[in-house]
């Protein structure tokens, strides 16, 4: 199989991995191995790097896709009498609130629209308002819209007023700085599929060490009980339960790959190239961008969908995937939209060959009109 022939993802997560992380997942490694053990231990510690944590915070993998290391996350860190805030401008916000809703944790939304940010000063007037909060839980970017939310003026927000924080850094952990020494943190969860460009099967969540030396028996859940599995983890070198072992190698050659590009401002500069020449590739043809520039993360790109009637999003996807691009549906309820993820083993060489695909295909789809601004001749 040539994998140079394989369809790119332009989603945001599973992504186009590179030929050598996929590589690592050609061998069996056994979990009571040491040559494994010590993968997994290296990685712990180039993970808390990242967000410069070295002093104060520890790694803990969890086996799963990135929502079982949120729900994780909050089980763990809020305790049974707890309260959690969660400032709420679209999906993974949602799904914060039906998590703590299914783990019984009392939840409070701030709603926010859709597309438009919270502020330090708004979650410090509805924590004042209800002093029984003990966490915020913030979505650093908004995968739904593709929102960047204002993680640093919120994290200073919660450590001056007390407030534990948990950040669901999900898709923009590695490719949008965060110092955890400027933007305090109790808790942040990412995962190996987005912007490390591993693959997906693993999450991780950087937390705390003095607030996860006190979560002892806050957990209803044995698996997921990330105090449960530190104290195995750092008393054995290994993970409870069987580990992914193929997806822990694939993100080994993933961050050596990351460290070798340049760590986090080289990715973060190479998806904002890959977000610059699609945005503007695409503003050529017509389409318009559901979000502002100054809120947009070099993420994931939503696009309202051509007005024209002879466009149907089914076909479009398909006719685009024949010619190698994986497009993604959008998220919003009120308008129709989709999304171009920017994220992956790719460059803005790709991005470009990608509009001229979605140009193609909506030539051979009749659609003339992108938007009332503009008509394609
Ligand atoms: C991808 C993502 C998740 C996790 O989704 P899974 O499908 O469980 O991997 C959570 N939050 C955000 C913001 C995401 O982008």
């Amino acid at each position: 199989m040539n994998a140079e022939l394989d369809p790119v993802l332009l989603t945001p997560g599973p992504l186009t991995t590179s030929l050598i992380t996929k590589s690592a997942m050609l061998r069996d490694w056994g979990s009571w191995d040491t040559d494994f053990n010590s993968i997994t231990r290296s990685l712990r510690a180039d993970l808390v790097d990242i967000v410069h944590g070295r002093d104060t915070h520890v790694c803990v993998p969890l086996q799963g896709s990135g929502t079982f290391s949120v729900e994780a996350a909050i089980g763990t860190l809020v305790p049974r009498d707890g309260k959690v805030l969660v400032p709420q401008n679209g999906a993974y916000c949602k799904r914060v609130v039906r998590i703590c809703e299914y783990m019984g944790r009392p939840v409070v939304e701030l709603p926010i629209e859709e597309g438009k940010l919270p502020t330090g000063a708004m979650i410090e007037e509805a924590l004042l308002r209800d002093p029984a909060i003990t966490h915020v839980a913030q979505v650093h970017c908004e995968t739904g819209t593709g929102t960047l939310n204002p993680l640093q003026d919120i994290a200073q927000t919660c450590a001056r007023l007390g407030k534990g924080l948990i950040v669901d850094a999900m898709s923009s952990f590695g490719a949008i700085g965060i110092d955890v020494r400027t933007t305090p943190f109790d808790a942040l969860v990412a995962a190996s599929g987005k912007c490390l460009e591993g693959v997906p099967g693993m999450g991780f969540v950087i937390i705390r060490r003095e607030a996860l030396e006190k979560c002892q028996g806050n957990s209803a859940s044995l698996s997921m009980d990330l105090y449960d599995q530190w104290a195995y983890m750092e008393k054995t070198s290994q993970w409870r339960f069987t580990p992914p072992t193929s997806v822990v190698a694939a993100l080994r050659a993933a961050v050596d790959l990351f460290k070798a590009e340049g760590g986090q401002p080289a990715r973060g500069k190479r998806y904002q190239a890959n977000c610059d020449a699609l945005v503007s590739g695409m503003q050529d043809l017509g389409f318009r961008t559901f979000l502002p520039r100054d809120v947009q993360a070099p993420i994931i790109v939503t696009f309202h969908a051509p007005e024209d009637p002879a466009y149907e999003f089914r076909t479009f996807y398909e006719k685009v995937k024949a010619k190698g691009f994986i497009l993604y549906p959008g998220k919003l309820t009120e308008v129709d939209t989709f999304r171009v993820g920017c994220i992956g083993d790719i460059d803005r060489d790709v991005m470009r060959s990608a509009v001229r695909a979605i140009e193609e295909t909506l030539a051979e789809m009749g659609v003339k009109q992108i938007s009332h601004h503009k008509i394609v001749a």
